[in-house]
């Protein structure tokens, strides 16, 4: 297993959804870890810190908006709402407090892969301005320090550089 792939938490009682969406995702080379209620969902996003959470709202022990205030209070987790609540209301209610966004059922897998990663994209910039690290393979970019280092030694860049590769 490549530990360096984003690893994304579905939430989702309907099994045919969920794997469906699992599939798409990991045709797309992301880790998919899936949870089928709020309490299984709070549990795993605790303990495998994803990087990304899909969500449904409608869960057989709670409503998907409840997992959102709960994630929200110790995470910035990307949190994208996959739900067939087509209602504008519940878009801003979901929005609101802070899922980030939000397709309705039924959706195109293009449209969803895209939005993961604009999603994670969304994830990479905050990191970017308010600190942290980011690593791939041998690579890590530390945001704090603004440096670059390749197997643990730092490679000698100028700001411009150094923007383009951050
Ligand atoms: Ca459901």
């Amino acid at each position: 297993m490549n530990s360096n792939k984003y690893r994304i938490l579905i939430v989702e009682d309907d099994s045919n959804i969920c794997s469906f969406v699992k599939t798409v995702l990991e045709a797309s080379d992301y880790q998919v870890i899936t949870a089928g209620t709020c309490q299984q969902g709070l549990m795993m996003a605790a303990s495998h810190v994803p990087d990304l959470i899909i969500l449904d709202l409608g869960l057989p022990d709670g409503d998907g908006l409840e997992l959102i205030t709960a994630v929200r209070k110790s995470s910035g987790v990307p949190i994208l709402v996959l739900s067939a609540r087509t209602m504008e209301q519940d878009k801003v209610k979901a929005l609101d407090l802070g899922a980030n966004d939000y397709v309705t059922k039924p959706f195109g897998t293009a449209e969803l892969v895209a939005r993961v990663r604009v999603a994670l994209r969304s994830r990479r910039n905050s990191a970017n301005a308010s600190g942290g690290k980011y690593q791939l393979d041998d690579l890590q970019i530390d945001y704090d320090r603004r440096t670059v280092t390749v197997s643990g030694s730092e490679v000698k860049l100028t700001q411009t550089e150094y923007n383009i590769l951050a």
